[in-house]
């Protein structure tokens, strides 16, 4: 009977191992399909950013043609400025920040940096202009100093450390054994979220791209995490142009313009006190931030207590 199984099993072996491919490689050209390649065009050049001024005119887009995401979405961050996007799950900010550094075409209308669409220069340069802060950034399997360098490879350890510095995170890269040679990613030690994001914010100080665009994490933050990670935001966003997707009050309220987004339109926009007053979405979702936070506060409080 043994003889029987061992063929038999590795026939099984062998089928669930060639079904897995076929299940990959229709996962691949599924992919390939529903992502249509973004080329430059013949002879587009680099971008010239100068101030780093971003303009969505009447934007438009969809992922799929029945359901459209943005339904003609205007708006302007002046060089320098930063203007928060906020809005209920799904209303389409991270697509708005995916057109900008054009992982996707617009369908309608056009995004303009400096005045260039973003359609007619290089995508190398574009990216090399634009620092990205995600929401969850996923680290190398390689040393912290490695990660930060990461935005830029020639920076030498005096300007890795600066950057560790000015993103709140160098106490704790020194307080490692290894210090910045310590290995992370999935083999190595796993940070917290807002670790990474601090992580993720030196090496964005270390690019120093003219434009950030930042995806703050949803994920509640400790009240300390949310000032050290806001500093280090701060610095960064210092005389940039910012883009930021906004989650946490401290952001929201020191921006220059809010835009709430809903269902794809513009809903609301102002600054945070304008906003309050018109006692729209924007002052309904501030009350429920605020009294979900104060709550997540006390409870913390009533923790250390104990
Ligand atoms: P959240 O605050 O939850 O991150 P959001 O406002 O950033 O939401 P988007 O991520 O821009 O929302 O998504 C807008 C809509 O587009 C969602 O309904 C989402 O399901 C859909 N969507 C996002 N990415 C894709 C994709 N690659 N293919 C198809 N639909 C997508």
């Amino acid at each position: 009977l043994m003889q029987l199984f061992v063929p038999l099993n590795f026939f099984g072996f062998l089928h669930r191992e060639i079904k897995q491919g076929l299940v990959d490689l229709e996962a691949m050209f599924s992919l390939l399909r529903e992502e249509p390649e973004i080329v430059d065009k013949d002879g587009a050049g680099p971008i010239a950013i100068k101030g780093g001024d971003i303009r969505f005119r009447d934007v438009k887009f969809h992922y799929d043609e029945e359901r459209p995401i943005l339904r003609g979405v205007s708006f302007d961050v002046p060089a320098g400025k930063t203007v928060a996007l906020v809005g209920p799950s799904g209303a389409g900010k991270s697509t708005i920040s995916r057109l900008l550094y054009r992982f996707y075409d617009v369908k309608g209308g056009a995004i303009e940096i400096d005045g260039q669409d973003v359609r007619d220069v290089s995508q190398h340069s574009l990216r090399q202009g634009i620092g990205m802060v995600p929401q969850d950034t996923v680290l190398f399997n390689d040393s912290l100093g490695y990660n930060i360098a990461y935005g830029r490879p020639d920076a030498g350890n005096g300007e890795i450390e600066e950057a560790a510095q000015l993103a709140q995170v160098s106490d704790f890269i020194k307080s490692l054994p290894d210090g910045f040679d310590t290995e992370v990613g999935e083999r190595g030690l796993k940070l917290s979220g807002g670790e990474k994001q601090r992580v993720a914010i030196a090496r964005t100080i270390l690019k120093a791209p003219p434009i950030l665009v930042l995806d703050e994490a949803t994920s509640a933050l400790d009240s300390h995490t949310e000032q050290e990670i806001q500093s280090a935001l701060d610095q960064v966003s210092k005389n940039r142009t910012t883009l930021v997707i906004a989650h946490r009050l401290s952001t929201v309220i020191n921006a220059d313009e809010i835009i709430v987004l809903e269902k794809g339109l513009i809903k609301e926009r102002g600054t945070h006190g304008e906003l309050l007053e018109q006692k729209g979405l924007y002052a309904s979702m501030w009350d429920r931030q605020r009294e979900a936070s104060e709550a997540q506060e006390r409870l913390r409080q009533a923790l250390e207590k104990d």
